[in-house]
């Protein structure tokens, strides 16, 4: 099975920089991460490889800095990678991203699989699963964290609101998954050496046949009217006895 899992590079701490003329990410010069959602989607992936054959790419778009994401999902096992990286991609909603997505998932080939993670955590919209799978034509399942490989098909189980449901999906399909399919695993001394070695392949946007006109923020309908920074939540307070906490909870409630 040809699994592509799609991954985003997300800051790694709260102290989120914004832009303020645009409103956007600060992204450069902050520390970054592989979006947590998607190491178990890698993950996913690994496991169905090693128990059907096949190969795992790795798709991201972003700026330069995330060749290293994409090494550190070599490490792990990726076997290609490609990233979408230009000025061109800059300031995308979520409708210019899938659109650049797409255009990657057609440079890199046909897969039976595409996997997502269930949303960015910083984006955190949850809609470039639906929409990469409406733009390829394919079924999608969100909220995945179960997965059976059938011929032709997978049987998933799925979260729901009130529980779970089980689906039957034909391949080619396209999941989101939660962090329920199994713990990431630690890169391996032979994939770190492969990784050292590994060409992260790039595409820009001329070069991915994409049109400028629906990339980044030319191609965003969604206006982002204002942002802030999150608060950061109260000091912690440390309290010698339970007279302490009476004395607080009276001040609370007074
Ligand atoms: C108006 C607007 C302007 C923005 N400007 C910028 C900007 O200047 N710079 C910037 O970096 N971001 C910017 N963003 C955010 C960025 O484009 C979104 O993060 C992106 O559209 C994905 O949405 P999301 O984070 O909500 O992903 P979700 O839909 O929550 O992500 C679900 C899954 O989709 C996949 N996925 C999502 N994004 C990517 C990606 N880039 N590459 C590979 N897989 C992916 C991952 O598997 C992820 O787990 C902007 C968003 C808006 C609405």
């Amino acid at each position: 099975m040809n699994i592509l899992v799609c991954a985003k590079q997300v800051p790694s701490s709260g102290e989120v920089r914004l832009d303020p003329d645009t409103g956007t990410i600060i992204r450069d010069g902050c520390e970054a991460v592989i979006n947590p959602f998607d190491s178990h989607a890698l993950e996913a992936a690994l496991c169905l490889r090693e128990r059907l054959g096949g190969t795992v790419s790795v798709l991201s778009m972003g700026i330069p800095a995330c060749a290293d994401m994409l090494r550190d999902c070599v490490a792990r096992g990726a076997d290609q990678t490609l990233l979408l990286t230009d000025r061109a991609f800059a300031g995308a909603d979520t409708l210019a991203t899938s659109y650049a997505l797409s255009l990657g998932v057609s440079a890199l080939g046909g897969f039976d699989l595409i996997l997502c993670g269930r949303m960015a955590v910083d984006g955190d919209t949850a809609q470039i699963g639906p929409e990469l799978s409406e733009r390829l034509g394919i079924p999608c399942v969100c909220d995945v964290f179960a997965i059976e490989p059938q011929q032709d098909a997978l049987v998933v189980r799925r979260e729901t609101d009130d529980g779970a449901e089980q689906v039957r999906v034909p391949l080619p399909a396209l999941l989101t998954v939660t962090r329920e399919l199994g713990v990431p695993r630690m890169p391996s001394i032979d994939g770190v050496a492969r990784s050292l070695r590994h060409d992260v392949r790039t595409l820009s946007c001329a070069e991915a046949g994409a049109d400028p006109e629906k990339c980044g923020l030319s191609g965003s309908p969604t206006q982002v009217l204002s942002t802030a920074a999150p608060q950061g939540r109260g000091r912690a307070q440390t309290l010698a006895d339970a007279g302490q906490l009476c004395t607080l909870l009276r001040e609370v409630l007074e």
